[in-house]
C-alpha cells in the first residue's frame, strides 16, 4: 500500500451494481481507497474537536477523523460509551438502551461539541436520551403526520399532487431525540433499502406525470454512498416531468466531513437540486459546518434551513436570531421553523405555540426579512404544513385597514377598492 493510501471504511450499500446491501449496520465494509494531500486538507478541525480527538481517539490521524465513514463507524451508540466522555445526569442514566424507542447514534465530531458536565446544554439535549422519553402524553402518536396513509408504494409518500416524498433510507448519522419519523428511522432497516425497492419507487414517480418536485428524505439521504445517491439522482433526473429535486439532510451539521468535493461534484450534475438542512442551534456553526455549507453554495446548490422549535434548546428569540444570522452568513436561507411534532415521549421538548409566535414577532422588523423563516405546524393527521403568523392586522375603520407594525405602532392603509 502506498503511503498516501489508507485502509478505510466505505459504504458498500450504495453501489449501483444491483447488489443487495450487506446486512451489517448501515452496510459499511472495508475497502481501499486513495487519498491525496488535497483530501487531507478538505476539512478544518476546530479546536474543540481536535482536543476531543486527542483525548478520546489518541493516535487517530486527521485523515481518518475527516473521513465520514470512519465517523459513522466510530459513533457512540450506547449509554456505556457515552459514559466514557460525559458525566451522565440521573435523567440520562436511568433510561436503558433497551427501553428507548429510537436508537442512539452520535458521531465523534458532534460528540466533541457536547458539554461533558452540563446535561442541559442545548446540543446535548437533542441527542442524548433521557428518562422523559418514556412518558407518553395525550395526543402523542408514533406517526403524527399519518404519512403511512399517503404511501401508495414502499418508500413513497404522495400527499400533495405535484410533490412526492421519497424516503430513500431509514438511517441517520445522528439520531435526534425528537425525530418525527422515529417510528421508522434506525430500526425498520438495518441497511439502506434494496435496489428493487428503490427502483419500484422511481417507477411510481415515472408513472405519475403530475409529480414535478421530489424530496429525498428518510432517515438521511447523505448517509448513502456517492454511487447509490447518483443512481437515484440520475434516474430521477431522466424523468422529464421531475422539475426539481430536493434533499432533506442533517449531515452538514452532524457529519460535515461527508460534504466532500467529490460528492458536491456529483450533486451539481443534477440541478436544479435544493438542500434543506436541519439546523438546531448556533453552536452547530463550526468551522467544519461552515466549510461544508460554503462548498455546497459554491456549487450553486440553493440551501434552506429547517429548525424544530425545542424547549430549553432554541426557544429564545436571541438564540434563534443568532442562528438565522449565522445561517445567512454561509448562504443558507432560514426556511422553516417547525412546531415540534407530538411523537411519543416528546412533551419535554414541546413549547406552547405562543413561544413560536413570540420568536417570529421578535425577528420580523428587527432583522432582515431573509432571516425570518415560516413558522408552521405540520398538522397531525396529515393536514400538511399550516403557517402561523403573529397578527399584524387589527381590523377595519372608515375604508382603512388598521395595521400594527413591529414596534406595535398603528398605521392605516386605504382599502376601499
Ligand atoms: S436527522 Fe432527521 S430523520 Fe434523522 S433522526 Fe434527526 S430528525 Fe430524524
Amino acid at each position: 500500500m502506498k503511503s498516501e493510501e489508507k485502509q478505510v471504511l466505505t459504504a458498500a450499500s450504495g453501489d449501483a451494481d444491483g447488489q443487495e446491501p450487506p446486512s451489517s449496520y448501515g452496510g459499511f465494509r472495508n475497502e481501499t481507497i486513495s487519498f491525496t494531500a488535497k483530501a487531507k486538507k478538505e476539512f478544518p478541525i476546530n479546536e474543540k474537536a481536535q482536543a476531543f480527538k486527542e483525548r478520546f481517539f489518541p493516535g487517530v490521524s486527521s485523515l481518518d477523523w475527516n473521513n465520514w465513514q470512519w465517523q459513522i463507524r466510530n459513533s457512540f451508540t450506547s449509554l456505556k460509551q457515552l459514559e466514557t466522555f460525559l458525566y451522565l445526569s440521573p435523567e440520562e442514566k436511568t433510561i436503558s438502551d433497551r427501553e428507548i424507542n429510537l436508537p442512539m447514534r452520535i458521531t465523534p465530531y458532534y460528540a466533541s461539541l457536547l458539554d461533558k458536565c452540563n446535561p442541559l446544554q442545548p446540543l446535548r439535549r437533542t441527542v442524548v436520551p433521557v428518562i422523559d422519553e418514556l412518558i407518553v402524553s395525550p395526543g402523542e402518536e408514533s406517526d403524527p403526520l399519518s404519512e403511512g396513509h399517503d404511501s401508495p408504494v414502499d418508500l413513497i409518500v404522495h400527499r400533495y399532487p405535484d410533490r412526492a416524498l421519497f424516503l430513500i433510507t431509514g438511517i441517520c448519522s445522528v439520531y435526534c431525540r425528537y425525530c418525527t419519523r422515529s417510528h421508522m428511522v434506525g430500526k425498520k432497516e438495518k441497511s439502506h433499502p434494496s435496489l428493487n425497492k428503490i427502483d419500484a419507487a422511481i417507477e411510481y414517480i415515472r408513472n405519475h406525470p403530475e409529480i414535478r418536485d421530489v424530496l429525498l428524505s428518510g432517515g438521511d439521504p447523505l448517509t448513502m454512498s456517492d454511487n447509490r445517491l447518483e443512481y437515484i439522482l440520475s434516474r430521477l433526473r431522466a424523468i422529464q416531468h421531475v422539475e426539481i429535486i430536493r434533499i432533506g439532510t442533517k449531515v452538514p451539521v452532524v457529519l460535515p466531513q461527508r460534504i466532500t468535493s467529490e460528492l458536491v461534484k456529483k450533486l451539481k450534475k443534477y440541478h436544479p437540486l435544493y438542500l434543506s438542512i436541519h439546523f438546531t442551534h448556533p453552536e452547530e456553526m463550526t468551522e467544519e459546518t461552515k466549510a461544508a455549507c460554503n462548498r455546497l453554495a459554491d456549487a450553486g446548490i440553493p440551501m434552506g434551513s429547517q429548525t424544530v422549535l425545542l424547549k430549553g434548546v432554541n426557544d429564545e428569540t436571541e438564540i434563534f436570531t443568532k442562528l438565522t444570522h449565522e445561517l445567512l452568513k454561509v448562504r443558507v436561507r432560514p426556511y422553516y421553523l417547525y412546531q415540534c411534532d407530538p411523537i411519543p415521549g416528546s412533551s419535554h421538548f414541546r413549547t406552547p405555540v405562543k413561544k413560536g409566535l413570540e420568536i417570529i414577532k421578535g425577528l420580523r422588523g428587527f432583522t432582515s426579512g431573509y432571516a425570518v423563516p415560516h413558522y408552521v405546524i405540520d398538522a397531525p393527521g396529515g393536514g400538511g404544513k399550516i403557517p402561523l403568523l403573529p397578527s399584524y392586522y387589527k381590523g377595519k375603520e372608515d375604508g382603512n385597514i388598521i395595521l400594527s407594525n413591529y414596534e406595535n405602532k398603528k398605521y392605516k392603509y386605504p382599502d376601499y377598492m
